[in-house]
């Protein structure tokens, strides 16, 4: 599993890999992208990639695990 963001080789945290998933493609092993890398990529802030993680997080989704 690939550790560090593809672009800027920041650490990756789950929910990057999970909003990279998200965002491009579900199948995809390599790749990922940090939140600010992503945000970058399409176009938005790195607060609306937070908030759309949080939306998901919201609904389920198994990518993104749940808060304690
Ligand atoms: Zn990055």
């Amino acid at each position: 599993m690939q550790n560090n963001c593809a672009i800027c080789a920041k650490p990756l945290e789950n929910d990057d890999i999970g909003a990279t998933k998200k965002l491009i493609n579900r199948g995809m092993t390599e790749g990922f992208l940090c939140k600010a890398c992503l945000a970058k990529r399409f176009g938005v802030s790195e607060g609306v990639i937070n908030e759309k993680i949080e939306y998901w997080r919201e609904s389920g989704c198994l990518l993104f695990a749940k808060k304690q």
